[in-house]
């Protein structure tokens, strides 16, 4: 872990149920949450105000997606606007299953993330590569160019947090070796020195992604550029979160 605080973000994605979730936040509301920690939580749309209803103010609370702009006729979209309109303060955006799976492109991510930090919003701004794309070489190309989208739209890049997570860890149950991980960490940050600026690298939180479970967290977690961890699977688990949440101290 580096020096900035460290942050969990947990992405339930498109699981869950009331009854489900009423379970999940009473798991959490009793876990015990070292201080040192930021810890965010992704519910699905339908279900953030039962949590933001629910759940301990220890934990904040995040979408995992807006739209790209101001809300209107966009038919399924869910604007910036409307997560400030319920409390809502955080917004996961460009992560890989909308990038590959609906088709999100970088230049729209970023033009996302732009809309969304004018609003107020904190972002858990997510890059990653390919499994072809490591084979190939490729993975700081395609890393520093998702990157690139999001510095060109957002100067400075405040209340962004990036999440590194490669496509080819995430809900596979093979995660990066902490070396792996810490190696891109570590490009990611020379990159904001190089081209957004040294405050702006030491300053940025750059957590990890992908197959993080409770057995595999603290180890990720000793290396210096990872500053946290987002969470797919084994956030569905209130104490197994708990142990990722509390892994770095
Ligand atoms: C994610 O989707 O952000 C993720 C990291 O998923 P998992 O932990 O299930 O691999």
């Amino acid at each position: 872990a580096g020096s900035g605080k460290f942050f969990v973000g947990g992405n339930w994605k498109c699981n869950g149920t009331k009854e489900s979730i009423t379970k999940l936040v009473s798991d959490l509301n009793n876990a015990k949450i070292e201080e040192d920690v930021d810890v965010v939580v992704a519910p699905p749309f339908i279900y953030i105000e039962q949590v933001l209803n629910s759940l301990t103010p220890r934990i904040e609370v995040s979408a995992q997606n807006a739209w790209v702009g101001k809300g209107g006729a966009f038919t399924g979209e869910i604007s910036a606007e409307q997560l400030n309109d319920i409390g809502c303060k955080w917004v996961i955006l460009g992560h890989s299953e909308r990038r590959h799976i609906l088709g999100e492109a970088s230049e729209f991510i970023g033009k996302k993330c732009s809309y969304a930090v004018s609003k107020d919003l904190k972002v858990i701004a997510c890059v990653g590569e390919k499994l072809e794309e490591r084979e190939a070489g490729k993975t700081f190309d395609v890393v520093f160019e998702q990157l690139k989208a999001f510095a060109d739209e957002v100067p400075g890049l405040p209340n962004v947090v990036i999440a590194y997570e490669p496509v080819w860890a995430i809900g596979t149950g093979k995660v990066a070796t902490p070396e792996q991980a810490q190696e891109v960490h570590a490009a990611i940050r020379k990159w904001l020195k190089d081209n957004v600026s040294a405050e702006a690298a030491s300053r940025t939180r750059i957590i990890y992604g992908g197959s993080v479970n409770g057995s595999n967290s603290s180890e990720l977690a000793k290396k210096e550029d990872i500053d946290g961890f987002l969470v797919g699977g084994a956030s569905l688990k209130g104490p197994e979160f708990a142990i990722i949440v509390n892994s770095v101290t």
